[in-house]
């Protein structure tokens, strides 16, 4: 019998509980379930891609179905490399379902043989994101809630790195 095996990509900069959940719960409906970072996203980033592979994979560690791996270029390369025809991502508030159906459908004009999955998030993670939470952790708020240790250390870390480095604190945005 085939394997039933998912990608489920994004930036991960840093991975939390909300992240987490969805690989739990994707895990349970693949055979193998890829988690996949983007080397280079858009966005501002606060870790390096082997950082983020590092974070995620001691948080993932008791999935034993779940790899992860750092790529560039596009998705649905990756997922055709690794046999994968299905995407699997998370959906919060309302806001992110225009986002997500412009990238299945983009990534289906791709590739016609993939389809995207989007799992909704737990109730208790609807307004939980990695900028959100890096923004808490910058002004001094508990992030116990929100990320796993591995990752309360990494941030830890990356805030000394920066101030012996003479470097900014990481970016706040509003709180
Ligand atoms: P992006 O891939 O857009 O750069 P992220 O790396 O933060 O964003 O997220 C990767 C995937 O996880 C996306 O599908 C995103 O919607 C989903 N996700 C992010 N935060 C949560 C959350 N709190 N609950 C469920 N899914 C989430």
């Amino acid at each position: 019998m085939t394997q039933k095996i998912a990608v489920y990509p994004g930036s991960f900069d840093p991975v939390h509980f909300g992240h987490m959940d969805i690989a739990q719960r994707a895990a349970k409906i693949f055979d193998q379930l890829i988690v996949a970072v983007y080397e280079n996203p858009k966005k501002p980033l606060c870790f390096s891609a082997a950082e983020r592979v590092a974070m995620l994979e001691t948080a993932l560690a008791d999935l034993k179905n779940v790899t992860v791996r750092a790529y560039t270029g596009l998705t649905v390369n990756l997922a055709r490399s690794v046999g994968a025809q299905v995407l699997v991502r998370g959906l919060r508030v309302i806001s992110d379902f225009e986002m997500e159906y412009q990238m299945a459908l983009t990534n289906q004009q791709l590739w016609a043989e993939v389809d995207t999955i989007c799992l909704m998030t737990r109730y208790e993670y609807a307004f939980l994101s990695a900028s959100l939470l890096k923004e808490v952790f910058m002004a001094g708020g508990d992030i116990s809630q929100m990320v796993p240790p591995v990752v309360q250390e990494m941030l830890l870390r990356k805030r000394e790195q920066r101030r012996a480095a003479g470097g900014g604190e990481i970016p706040k945005l509003s709180l």
